[in-house]
């Protein structure tokens, strides 16, 4: 399949893609890895004018870590995510969910801002996003603005960010000592896709129960989301109250069904894999 025709503009600097974005009157599309747009392309579902690749663009590329927490280039790649001996410190699920991203072929190529960006409803990073309560900073011609995550992703690939917008960064607050995380899905045999992915930090008091816990779960609904169920069930109980907390795991969410998982198999592995990654969390946090 090819593409239809486009023009194709690769800016040197941040503030040349906000204008060329702005100029294209909703009429072009940035290119990060081309992992998810140019198939969408191939397929005639996207058909740009413009296309903005942002690979020029210096400074999007940059992995910072200090005692206020994590900010990661939008261009920053999964492959770079996933070795990054800082991440891997900082936001371990994140680093795990990362690893787990297609081939080494995608992972070297997709970026962390096009993956959250795109917001596909199987992708592997919105899931520790949520867990770890991650932001996104975006760039457009009324300047910076930064959206939390909870905000962000608001349908099947539709985000709050605006056709005017480019997503220049992530960013994360420091974890609490001692707080575990742990990203686990089950995945396309594939693609690798998430048919369910869910990342769970657990931060535990004194006595062994739970202090806080985020749950962030991709690939059961048409979005991303965190399940508060299962984290208002959990506060302030034990290691044993985990299964009967994951039920709530896909509490309110209308379930995608299609031909790889039927609704009712998603709201199960959306429990079953809950309910794995609380426990890992926990592990890890004592
Ligand atoms: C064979 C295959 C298997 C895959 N398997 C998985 C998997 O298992 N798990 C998974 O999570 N993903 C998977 N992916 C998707 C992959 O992770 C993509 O790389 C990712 O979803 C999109 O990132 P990208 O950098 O390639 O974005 P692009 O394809 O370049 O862009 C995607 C969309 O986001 C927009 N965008 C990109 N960057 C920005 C920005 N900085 N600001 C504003 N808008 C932006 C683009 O305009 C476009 O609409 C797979 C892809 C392929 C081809």
């Amino acid at each position: 399949m090819y593409p239809a025709q486009f023009d194709y503009v690769a800016p040197t600097s941040l503030d040349e893609a906000i204008k060329l974005l702005a100029e294209s009157g909703g009429d072009a599309k940035i290119l990060a890895g081309g992992h998810s747009l140019l198939p969408a392309m191939k397929l005639r579902l996207a058909q740009p004018a413009k296309i903005i690749d942002l690979r020029k663009v210096p400074g999007l590329n940059e992995i910072k870590v200090d005692a206020n927490g994590t900010t990661i280039g939008s261009m920053v790649t999964h492959a770079d995510v996933a070795r990054s001996p800082e991440i891997q410190r900082a936001l371990p699920s994140l680093a795990e969910a990362a690893a787990q991203v297609g081939d080494l072929q995608v992972r070297n190529r997709g970026t962390l801002g096009g993956s959250l960006a795109h917001a596909d409803p199987a992708g592997d990073p919105p899931a520790p996003f949520l867990a770890l309560d991650g932001s996104i900073i975006v760039k457009g011609p009324n300047g910076e603005r930064t959206i939390v995550g909870t905000e962000f992703f608001i349908d099947i690939l539709t985000t709050a960010l605006a056709e005017d917008e480019i997503v220049t960064g992530v960013s994360f607050p420091t974890l609490a000592p001692g707080t575990g995380t742990a990203y686990v899905k089950f995945e396309h045999p594939a693609s690798h896709y998430a048919l369910t992915g869910v990342a769970a930090a657990v931060k535990l008091d004194g006595s062994g129960n739970v202090e806080t816990v985020k749950v962030g779960v991709t690939g059961v609904g048409p979005k991303p989301y965190r399940a508060t169920g299962v984290e208002e069930a959990l506060v302030g109980k034990g290691v044993a109250a985990i299964a009967d907390a994951a039920a709530h795991a896909a509490d309110g969410i209308d379930c995608n069904d299609d031909i790889h998982a039927s609704a009712e198999y998603r709201a199960h592995l959306a429990v079953v894999f809950t309910r794995r990654a609380l426990q890992a969390a926990f592990d890890r946090a004592r």
